[in-house]
């Protein structure tokens, strides 16, 4: 991460972008700092601002937008923290977010505004998420996120699954991380072989929007993940601008499918301040998916799900049909 793009100066310079977006990238960046590794710019077509991966990533002036219906915590996260870093949303499984960093900052993410800096740092301050998991046997699911829980360094991963795997009726660990597409580099082979040794079954969700995200690096460190034996899936959000036809959605998704990552979710995009300008209508996104379904087999096509605070889990959108 030492060579990362920090500045919206620097990014614009990399890209060969026009000078007139660089008032709006700083005001934004000051609310929401710019945060690219190097290689994931790379993929970027330069000298076009409407690049569907540099979208996810340019501060833009219409962040600053004054939407009364957009919101802070529009996932309920807050309402459903039960000890520092662990959320309890939906039964059988609880959340804990391991680290508010991350490798890239997504413009659109739904936890722009979480307040990380009041989140455990050390193994000692996860004590009462621990004792939470382990004093509840109805919870079989621990799910690593945050921030990108592979931000962590491998001691204190590694400590903390050590911690997690000594708790009987924990059965799954599933990571959400965007790391292996941005960084694919942090895929390294002792972290594989960890996940391999763990006495539980390991679940990896990575995150890609548009399938020019899947670099060569990026392919080669999935498929390790997927070689490994490890259950390998993808998410992504709906977003205007970049994935939002049904064209890119069937190549990301038949490129995910012949890697061996299966297309999980696809998200309507939560109505978090700052985000509205990726929106697109569910309206909309019902057709393309309705599309989608006509075009790909049933299993490489993800469920389109929004997540509606208080619902004891994901709602897909079609289900009110
Ligand atoms: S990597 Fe995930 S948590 Fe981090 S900014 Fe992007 S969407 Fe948000």
């Amino acid at each position: 991460m030492r060579d990362a793009i920090r500045t919206p100066e620097e990014l614009l310079r990399f890209l060969d972008l026009p000078a007139p977006l660089l008032e709006g990238a700083i005001r934004s960046a000051r609310i929401f700092p710019l945060l690219v590794p190097r290689g994931f710019a790379e993929l970027m077509e330069r000298g076009n601002p409407a690049d569907p991966l540099l979208r996810q990533v340019l501060p833009l002036r219409v962040e600053d937008d004054s939407s009364e219906d957009a919101v802070r915590d529009a996932v309920g996260d807050g309402a459903a923290r039960r000890a520092p870093g662990l959320i309890h949303k939906y039964a059988g499984r609880v959340l804990l977010l391991a680290t508010g960093s991350c490798a890239v900052h997504c413009r659109y993410c739904f936890r722009r505004h979480y307040p990380y800096g009041d989140e455990p740092g050390r193994l000692e301050d996860w004590r009462p998420a621990l004792e939470y998991i382990a004093a509840d046997p109805t919870i079989h699911e621990v799910l690593l996120s945050g921030g990108d829980p592979l931000m962590l360094p491998d001691v204190r991963l590694f400590d903390l699954l050590e911690s997690l795997e000594a708790i009987p009726h924990v059965e799954r660990l599933r990571f959400h991380t965007r790391l292996p597409i941005v960084l694919p580099s942090r895929v390294t082979d002792r972290l594989v072989e960890r996940w391999m040794d763990s006495p539980k079954r390991v679940v990896i969700v990575v995150h890609v929007n548009h399938a020019r995200e899947l670099g060569d690096e990026c392919r080669s460190a999935l498929q390790r993940l997927v070689r490994a034996g490890l259950m390998v899936l993808n998410q992504s959000v709906l977003l205007r601008g970049v994935n939002d036809s049904v064209e890119s959605l069937a190549t990301l998704s038949e490129a995910l499918v012949n890697l061996g990552v299966l297309p999980y979710y696809i998200h309507q995009l939560d109505r978090v301040g700052g985000t509205l300008h990726f929106e697109v209508s569910e309206v909309e996104g019902r057709e393309l998916l309705t599309r989608l379904r006509a075009r790909l087999p049933g299993y490489a096509v993800p469920r389109y799900v929004r997540e509606i605070p208080g619902e004891p889990g994901k709602s897909d959108v079609f289900a009110a049909d």
